[in-house]
């Protein structure tokens, strides 16, 4: 069956040749498409592009990679639109599950019947809302609207169980910081989580980004919600650069810089290049690596 698999997957088990600062702990598949039908403005797909972000996916045959995904803490299987993906998918995951029981979908809003069907094959989900907004969600074209979103977040809450569903957000879509943290709380409090990406513009359609140091204080806002906390009281502004007043008091402030998302995702450099900055780091040895310029970008939004 023809798939598509991020370089970095293919790459890792050596079907292509390309250089790995650092290799993902995740399979990361995608179904093949010509064109997704969600029409995002952000994402290549859109536009028949072969990449998401930065991330080229070259095609390939899932028969010639399953015995390969075996080697990755997790794999995890990206939807399109497109005639016949549910069908698709299905049978994909099907394959996925004889060789790893950790396993996720990242998907768009289909009924609770097939979330069922899904939760028989994989631990996890991931939703793509992507915008933080009703506005952002708006301006970049999201297939369904805003509430239906919200109601199947709810429905994969529900079917696969607080703590499963991981939501992805994008910050630098043109929402202020107080929008994400909006968002992010009220995901948190429907006992969801949220993997948190950084824009990086490599469509036509042109978003503004997002700063490293607001990025970094979204990084530790979010690992607050991770461990119970709320954010909010230890804020001292969002505008122009948020800061926080003191410290929140999670467990390790350089964990916030990891990769956010299910257990085993690392996505490296999807959102950045690996010149830097980096957002989101795909390890601890990297974080290790450039603690210095972190620990200081920390202690410049107060979280140190
Ligand atoms: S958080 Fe990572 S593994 Fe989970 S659905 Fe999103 S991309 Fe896939």
């Amino acid at each position: 069956m023809r798939v598509r698999a991020s370089i970095g997957t293919l790459a890792a088990v050596g079907i292509l040749d390309a250089r790995l600062d650092d290799a993902p702990t995740t399979a990361y598949l995608l179904q093949d498409c010509e064109r997704c039908l969600a029409r995002c403005a952000f994402c290549g797909l859109s536009y028949g592009m072969d990449r998401i972000a930065r991330v080229t996916w070259p095609r390939t045959e899932l028969e010639v990679l399953l015995p390969e995904l075996r080697r990755f803490q997790r794999v995890c299987l990206q939807t399109v639109l497109k005639r016949g993906w549910v069908e698709e998918a299905t049978r994909i995951l099907e394959a996925v599950h004889s060789v790893s029981r950790h396993v996720s979908i990242a998907l768009t809003p289909v009924p609770k019947s097939y979330l069922r069907n899904l939760a028989e094959l994989c631990d996890f989900v991931g939703v793509g809302l992507d915008a933080p907004s009703p506005a952002s969600f708006r301006r970049c074209g999201k297939p369904f609207t805003w509430s239906t979103y919200m109601k199947f977040i709810e429905s994969c809450a529900e079917v696969f169980g607080k703590g499963a569903v991981y939501v992805h957000i994008i910050a630098g879509l043109g929402d202020s910081v107080a929008d994400v943290l909006r968002v992010m709380k009220r995901l948190y409090s429907m006992g969801c989580r949220v993997a948190l990406f950084s824009y990086v513009a490599t469509t036509p359609a042109r978003f503004p980004g997002i700063d490293v140091l607001s990025y970094r204080f979204l990084q530790v806002a979010r690992q607050c919600l991770e461990e119970g906390i709320d954010p909010e009281p230890y804020v001292e502004r969002l505008e122009p650069t948020p800061r926080f007043r003191r410290a929140p008091p999670i467990s390790n402030p350089l964990m916030a810089v990891l990769t956010s998302g299910c257990p085993g995702c690392n996505r490296p450099f999807y959102n950045e290049s690996p010149r830097g900055p980096i957002m989101n780091f795909p390890s601890l040895r990297m974080v290790e690596r450039l603690r210095e310029s972190v620990e200081r970008e920390l202690e410049l939004v107060g979280a140190l």
